[in-house]
């Protein structure tokens, strides 16, 4: 980082990059370019055999990509990081990359749809089993828990349950029996630091928060750089016994002299080369607009969003509000203790007239969008059981927090007076 600080507005104006050295521009140049050219044939061997570090191929790493993971380690506390080309990739990658068949993973519950079908479905055609457990009751990881199990997964702001996940509670339980917490930390950058409260991992989407106007497919994984793999040889077998794939590496101890990033360079080395999702520059350029003003949006989502909140809860038409701040008990001190730079930009709520009514309100709205995505500039909604979560069953819904009525509100940054009155006139026509 040419510019050191430890406050979030700077970091993700300075960390990474202070001008193209050949140029002297001050933005991030797009590096639109497939490969880099050799110096000879001994720096070419070098580069591939990590003897030397530098770029090779875009599908592997590339310049632009390179500042957008410095200013999200940066900005995470975290050692280093690997952008991807969503944030489904991240969550893949993030598993696959110390979980193999016959292996298991521990996860929350409380998921975002896309992520529910991945584990549920995908990984179970790769051999690996995810065990859901329901967050309310940290100890259920620890019960869930066998030889075989590699990492406990969980989102820090559930979208779209809103019950904030115990990280710490968890995390320990993991650190005494030596596996990782990965956190989706996706609804909540800006808001809390997962690593300071002892998750491994994060694997998150770039498209919401982070790239923040809705024009771009990202993800992100973050390594911690402060989980001991050595320390647990027999769990992580894929990062401590010799990786056929790459001549017989050891990741552990093939990258020690770059400090604790074996989980992080493996992933990019060994996934990201073999099954190729990787992040356009192009995408890295416009995530980076956006990231360099996440902290100063998230002040206005998370305004905005408490207001709506305020006042959906006294409207007569709405019997239930999903926000952390209206929410009691230990939830509540969850949210409280986790959520440092606010409650977030999401709010839920159901109506006294049920999927019709919600359906008849969506429809109704003129300002918000009514689309698939969350944390853009401007107000969004949606009816996640007739669609983001749609392939789920009853069940698998209840679960993540997803009953029939439930619309989710992803609240912008138009003027308050303009969201409430067309949330107003929509709810009278519920
Ligand atoms: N994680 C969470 C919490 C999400 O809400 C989403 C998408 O909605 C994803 C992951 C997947 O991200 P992407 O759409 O970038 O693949």
């Amino acid at each position: 980082m040419s510019v050191e600080s430890t406050h979030q507005e700077t970091i993700v104006l300075h960390a990474g990059h202070r001008k193209d050295e050949t140029t002297n521009a001050v933005a991030v140049p797009i590096y639109q370019t497939t490969s880099y050219q050799f110096d000879n044939t001994e720096h070419a061997g070098n580069l591939f055999a990590l003897k030397e570090f530098g770029n090779i191929y875009t599908r592997i790493m590339n310049p632009t990509c390179d500042v957008l993971e410095q200013r999200l380690t940066a900005l995470e506390g975290g050692a280093a990081a690997l952008a991807v080309s969503s944030g489904q990739a991240a969550s893949m990658i993030a598993v696959q990359n110390i979980a193999q068949a016959g292996d298991n993973i521990v996860s929350s519950t409380d998921l975002y749809g896309g992520t529910w079908n991945l584990f549920a479905n995908s990984l179970k055609t790769m051999g690996i089993e995810v065990r859901f457990v329901d967050p309310e009751d940290p100890e259920v990881f620890r019960g869930a828990t066998d030889d075989k199990t590699r990492a406990y997964y969980a989102e820090t702001l559930p979208n779209p349950k809103l019950q904030v996940f115990p990280i710490k509670e968890v995390a320990d339980i993991g650190r005494e029996l030596g596996v990782p917490l990965i956190m989706d930390h996706t609804a909540a950058h800006g808001l809390c630091r997962p690593f300071d409260h002892g998750a491994a991992i994060i694997a998150s989407s770039c498209t919401k928060y982070i790239g923040g106007h809705g024009n771009s497919i990202g993800g992100i994984i973050i390594d911690g750089g402060n989980f001991d793999w050595e320390a647990h040889k027999e769990r992580f077998p894929m990062l401590n016994e010799p990786d056929p794939s790459y001549h017989g590496a050891v990741w552990t101890e093939a990258v020690k002299p770059l400090g604790p990033v074996a989980y992080i360079i493996k992933a990019r080395v060994t996934l990201l080369r073999d099954c190729g999702q990787a992040m356009s520059p192009f995408n890295a350029f416009l995530i980076l607009q956006g990231l360099e003003t996440l902290p100063l949006r998230m002040e206005r989502h998370c305004g905005n969003a408490e207001k709506i909140a305020t006042f959906l809860d006294g409207h007569a038409k709405v019997t239930r509000v999903i926000y952390p701040s209206l929410m009691e008990g230990e939830h509540r001190r969850r949210a409280d203790a986790y959520l440092e730079g606010g409650y977030g930009g999401l709010v839920g709520f159901e109506l006294e007239g049920g999927t019709e009514s919600g359906r008849k309100f969506i429809d109704s709205l003129k300002l918000f969008y009514h689309l698939a995505n969350i944390g853009d500039a401007r107000s969004l909604a949606i009816h996640p059981a007739s669609t983001t979560h749609s392939q789920l069953t009853e069940e698998e819904q209840f679960a993540t927090g997803v009953s029939p009525g439930y619309v989710r509100l992803s609240i912008g940054l138009e003027h308050i007076d303009d969201i409430m009155s067309d949330l107003s006139q929509a709810l009278d026509d519920a």
